[in-house]
């Protein structure tokens, strides 16, 4: 057992407040990881606002990066002093963990969502006590439960990495970069020559148009409502941007792709309107990829005669990513100057998360990482 650091939310709309915790003795499968940088996504805002079920009390924290510090009997991919990058778990053994696709694993849901304790129902972390009462806090939250100093970690959320990765930059892999890179990539597969909208350039949205910039695509299109995030959005590679608050977003898909629409689109954004428009604005035999997370029971409509010509839309969960593939090669981009993350990263302490929160809705940080130590 280990005392530690973690920020902890009470209860639904509560803020994070950083306390002492204990972690429970790390049991066969699962490795104890010197947590050294930790970034902070919409699920993890989604869960503290209660939209998204999880066990509160309980430590959010799913794109962590540290250092292994202690090895769980059998684990044997990973060893003490390795770096490594924190992502989802999966159970390893159903149809879609053995087709590749562990991010639509049987049990994904409960792994990483919702119940807060391992598999077997144990915890990986409790309150320090003191007081008497109940000690029970949730856990586990994507295998990592990581805005906190230390973490119990399943070896499915584990992906080592090179010595001289920069964990501070790098840590967003593990679901916001993976999620836009795998979508492009995996999922939607863009045809050279062909244009892709991009609807929301927060992370996600900038790391697909990351993604797409090292595609030969013949237009990549970035919608959003803060100017600095369009422009960063154009620096990153989008060939054309549109500001939704002042241009009209139909004419500019229209002028880019000669009216015909575009071959493939991604929401990021969750939000109903914004989903309608990216399935309106597809060209015949278009896709679009839904990748947002909204409260549970979001409801969006299309107009079902439009999806006649041969649209798709599919949903997206990580990127169809399988971490221990993709991230090794997002490392590697990077290291190539290829996937500058720093241009997204702003660092906060763990103390400043909910500073970073508003910063990130605010739309002042495009990414925020807390350093921890
Ligand atoms: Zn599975
Ligand atoms: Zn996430």
């Amino acid at each position: 057992m280990l005392t530690t650091r973690a920020a902890v939310v009470e209860a639904p709309g509560a803020p994070f407040v950083v306390q002492d915790v204990v972690l429970d003795d790390v049991r066969a499968g699962e490795v104890l990881v010197e947590v050294v940088a930790a970034g902070l996504c919409h699920t993890d805002l989604g869960v503290q606002a209660g939209g998204i079920p999880f066990a509160l009390p309980g430590i959010l924290g799913h794109e962590g990066a540290g250092v292994v510090v202690e090895v769980g009997p059998g684990v044997d991919r990973v060893a003490r002093g390795d770096k490594v990058l924190l992502s989802y778990t999966s159970c390893g053994r159903c149809a879609n963990c053995r087709g590749g696709h562990p991010a639509y694993c049987a049990t994904w849901v409960p792994d990483n969502l919702v119940t807060g304790v391992r598999r077997d129902g144990t915890a990986t972390v409790r309150r320090s006590g003191g007081q008497g009462g109940d000690t029970r806090l949730g856990g586990h939250f994507f295998g990592q439960s990581s805005f906190a100093a230390h973490a119990i970690v399943d070896e499915r959320s584990l992906v080592k990495v090179p010595d001289d990765a920069p964990l501070e930059v790098l840590a967003p892999l593990g679901c916001g970069v993976q999620t836009g890179f795998g979508t492009v990539w995996n999922v939607l597969d863009p045809a050279p020559g062909s244009t892709l909208a991009v609807f929301g350039a927060g992370a996600v949205g900038l790391a697909a148009v990351m993604a797409a910039k090292l595609l030969p695509l013949a237009a990549v299109i970035a919608v959003d409502l803060v100017p600095e995030r369009l422009t960063l959005a154009a620096e990153l590679g989008a060939t054309h941007t549109a500001d939704a608050s002042t241009d009209d977003v139909a004419k500019v898909v229209a002028d880019v792709t000669d009216g015909r629409g575009v071959d493939a689109a991604i929401d990021t954004t969750a939000v109903p309107a914004v989903v309608r428009s990216a399935i309106d604005l597809l060209a015949v035999r278009g896709t679009c990829a839904v990748v947002g997370a909204p409260p549970a029971g979001t409801e969006a409509a299309f107009d079902v005669q439009g999806l006649l010509p041969g649209k798709r839309v599919v949903g997206v969960t990580l990127g169809d990513g399988e971490p221990e593939t993709l991230l090794p090669q997002l490392v590697d981009l990077h290291r190539r100057g290829l996937l500058p993350l720093e241009r997204l990263v702003r660092h906060y302490a763990l103390e400043e998360l909910d500073a970073a929160a508003a910063d990130m809705h605010a739309g002042r940080t495009v990414k925020p990482v807390v350093r921890l130590g």
